[in-house]
């Protein structure tokens, strides 16, 4: 009898597609695969990469180079938004002969004959992290980065001496904390795949292909093994979740979240993520689970503060619509508000850019991230005039992450009145450290990403 073969699982994904890769990996295992520990040990690896950002897509091709010099024989399968979007970059910049493209669920099918919606269909993925051989905070110092770490380090010693809560307010309004449980066992579910738009910098259409969505009974059915499982929180996944059913004819994210949250008054939700148009068709719904503390966070980019960019984005919405929609819901419920930052912009002006910043700043939302226009193959805005020079675009992104670790200081300052003034700017400072830390100048995390 021969040998099961072994496979390797590697990935430089957002959160949406790295529900996916365990899919995937469910797939396999249960088609006789053995999941392999690292590439050296495998026959075959699967790499699944985000084309979202040159900057990332830079990444994969070092991983992948990395995996096909450990591992010279193993094919190599590259999939997810890297292989629909950026394939003959990777094609270029990888010398390995047996390297191969696929969407996952091709990658699924060709391997063991099975449909990735059968699995998707009844598998329930658990976001717990595996804390195995390791304290919970060495886990976080690998996942957040040390200087997150040690934040949270010294907001439980604040929390104990002072008798205060900073610690859980921290992590409820950081990145790399939102979506993850360590306090508090949270469950991912996608809901749907792709986005209906066309955003003129986005390449995620041609990464993830059709919008789809997931059958409302299949996402009932998963919430209901959460809630079985104790689970009271769950974070609903897609690249654009405000358009659920809109491919089915059915049921739609009205429905979606009525059926899901009638199943237990106690279950909160996440949505990742909602465009503005959605949110402004459906705001009196939002309005409403906001308030009544259902919603514990939304993620609503807005992208820019300047509607001259917005209409060169494709964006079609109005500012002077939206913000004080946005404003009211962040002044008067206890929602998180997570919003992405696009900076450099093709045409993007000093004024566009303070425009930005002082929206930013005005709105005052929990979670803000900056993250740098990146030309992506084969989509309108590389072929816009008045491109950003690089310098410009850097000097653009300090400022605003600049700000946006001022925002997070002054929040906490206020949260920290009791404490000694010595120890509250030791900390202060330590926060706002911590918002400026990146990779390669860009935003640490393929999470950051526009459409991620
Ligand atoms: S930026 Fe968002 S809304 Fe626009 S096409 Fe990309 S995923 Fe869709």
């Amino acid at each position: 009898m021969s040998e099961p073969k072994k496979v390797f699982f590697a990935q430089n994904t957002c959160i949406n597609a790295s529900y996916d890769v365990n899919v995937l990996r469910e797939g396999f295992r249960r088609a006789g695969y053995v999941l392999a520990d690292s590439a050296e040990d495998a026959d075959e690896v699967v790499f699944s990469g985000c084309g979202a950002h040159q900057t990332w897509v830079n990444d994969a091709i070092n991983q992948i180079n990395r995996i096909a010099s450990v591992s010279p024989n193993a094919k190599v399968t590259v999939t997810g938004c890297l292989a629909g979007i950026d394939a003959d970059r990777v094609r270029r910049s990888v010398t390995h002969e047996a390297l191969a493209f696929a969407p996952q669920q091709e990658v699924l099918k060709s391997h063991t004959g099975i449909d990735f919606d059968e699995i998707d269909r009844n598998y329930d993925q658990e976001s717990a992290l595996d804390y195995e051989g390791s304290t919970e905070f060495n886990q976080l110092r690998i996942r957040v980065g040390t200087e997150k770490a040690a934040v949270v380090a010294e907001l439980q010693k604040l929390d104990r001496e002072y008798g205060l809560d900073l610690e859980k307010y921290y992590r409820q309004t950081t990145k790399g904390f939102v979506f993850y449980q360590e306090n508090e066992a949270v469950d991912m579910i996608t809901v749907t795949r792709s986005c209906p738009y066309k955003c003129s910098f986005c390449a995620i259409p041609q990464g993830r292909g059709d919008y789809t969505s997931v059958p409302l009974d299949v996402v009932v059915e998963k919430v209901r093994a959460s809630l079985r499982r104790g689970t009271r929180r769950v974070v609903l996944l897609g690249d654009e979740v405000g358009n659920y059913g809109s491919d089915l004819h059915g049921p739609r994210i009205k429905d979606l979240l009525e059926a899901i949250l009638a199943l237990d008054p106690e279950l909160r939700v996440s949505l990742r993520y909602v465009e503005p148009k959605p949110f402004l068709k459906n705001f009196p719904m939002f309005e409403r689970l906001c308030g009544e503390g259902r919603i514990e966070l939304l993620y609503l980019p807005l992208q820019s503060g300047s509607q001259k960019i917005l209409m060169a984005m494709n964006r079609g919405y109005q500012l002077d619509r939206i913000v004080p929609l946005y404003r009211q819901l962040r002044e008067t419920t206890d929602t998180i508000f997570f919003c992405n930052w696009l900076v450099g912009f093709p045409g993007e002006t000093d004024e566009d850019f303070g425009a930005t910043r002082m929206l930013m700043s005005d709105l005052g939302l929990q979670i803000n991230t900056a993250v740098p226009y990146s030309e992506r193959p084969n989509t309108p805005a590389p072929h816009m005039p008045c491109k950003i020079p690089e310098s410009v675009k850097e000097q653009r992104l300090i400022d605003l992450r600049g700000t946006i670790a001022e925002m997070k200081r002054r929040e906490f300052d206020l949260r920290m009145e009791p404490v000694a003034p010595n120890r509250r700017q030791h900390v202060l400072d330590l926060i706002a450290a911590a918002e400026c830390i990146h990779v390669d100048g860009f935003a640490s995390g393929a999470s950051d990403v526009a459409s991620a």
